[in-house]
């Protein structure tokens, strides 16, 4: 049986087998998908012994997609173009294909609610790892503008440098300003410590408001409060966790699993 797991520090937490366990019982795939945790330094030897038991692929979590993305012998363009591989396929050649399918798991989970960001103006929070894997996306569906606001500005400003076509600035300048969005994403982690973000109140008011966290809810501090605020529309990042899986199962299996039963599934699990 082909082997898969998810391979982080911590892992315990990771919803990724249940969400592969389900794709590949819905696509009749002979497959099996576990956790395995990494000690932190040790990353090029765990993944070496899992391919040395049979393991075909791996999904990366925090804190290894970098290593993960120096790992790979063949690159996607999106992975190259994050700095970070979230997925790692082993081929039987001996060669190890990387990819990076955040930005299509959360481009996926926005079609799914019907939102078009083409011509729309995005105001991106937060300049980590997720919005890292995500910006990529986001400019690929022709936005008119995206403003990418960091607490430490230096980073978005290395983003604005590597992708291009974002406009950056501080929260103290966004609040000085009088720019309209049409839609907000949270892709700090402010949200893990029930923690806004100092953006203006008025920002939300008929703003569509995506927050990459997900938890027991599937609301977040922050898609409450913009709510509350008057936005129009508010999501947490659950579709993004499973749409991201949908397309690594596809690039392992040559098959694309549906992904709204595993979604229907995991809401009720949490
Ligand atoms: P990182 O640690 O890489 O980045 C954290 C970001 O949050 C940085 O921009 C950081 O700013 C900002 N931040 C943290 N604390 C504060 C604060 N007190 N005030 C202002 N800004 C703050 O995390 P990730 O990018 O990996 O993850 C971000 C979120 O995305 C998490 O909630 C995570 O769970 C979620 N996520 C969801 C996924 C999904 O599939 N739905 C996939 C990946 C992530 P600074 O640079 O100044 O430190």
């Amino acid at each position: 049986m082909d082997r898969y797991a998810v391979l982080g520090n911590p892992i315990n937490h990771s919803r990724s087998p249940f969400i592969h366990t389900m794709f590949a019982e819905s696509t009749a795939q002979n497959m099996e998908y576990g956790r395995l945790f990494c000690p932190l330094g040790e990353f090029v030897k765990t993944v070496d012994d899992f391919r040395a038991n049979g393991g075909k692929g791996l999904n990366i979590t925090v804190p290894f997609k970098e290593q993960a993305h120096a790992y790979a012998t063949m690159l996607s363009d999106r992975a190259r173009r994050a700095g970070a591989v979230n997925t790692l396929k082993f081929n039987d050649d001996g060669t190890v294909y990387g990819d990076n399918t955040d930005g299509a798991g959360f481009i996926f989970d926005i079609k799914r609610a019907g939102w078009d960001f083409t011509g729309r103006r995005i105001l991106v929070l937060g300049a980590g790892g997720a919005s890292r894997g995500i910006l990529g996306g986001i400019l690929d569906e022709k936005p008119l503008s995206v403003l990418l606001v960091n607490r430490t500005v230096e980073k978005a400003v290395v983003l604005q440098q590597e992708f291009g076509g974002i406009e950056v600035c501080s929260f103290e300048d966004l609040n000085c300003r009088s720019d309209r969005f049409e839609f907000i994403i949270n892709a700090t982690s402010l949200s893990l410590n029930s923690k806004l973000p100092a953006i203006a109140d008025g920002l939300y008011k008929d703003a569509r408001v995506y927050d990459l966290m997900y938890g027991s809810s599937s609301s977040t501090v922050f898609t409450e409060h913009a709510v509350k605020c008057g936005a129009e529309e508010a999501m947490d990042g659950l579709g993004m966790l499973v749409g991201q899986a949908a397309v690594s199962f596809e690039i392992w299996r040559g098959v694309t699993p549906e992904p709204q039963p595993v979604l229907d599934a995991l809401r009720q699990q949490l």
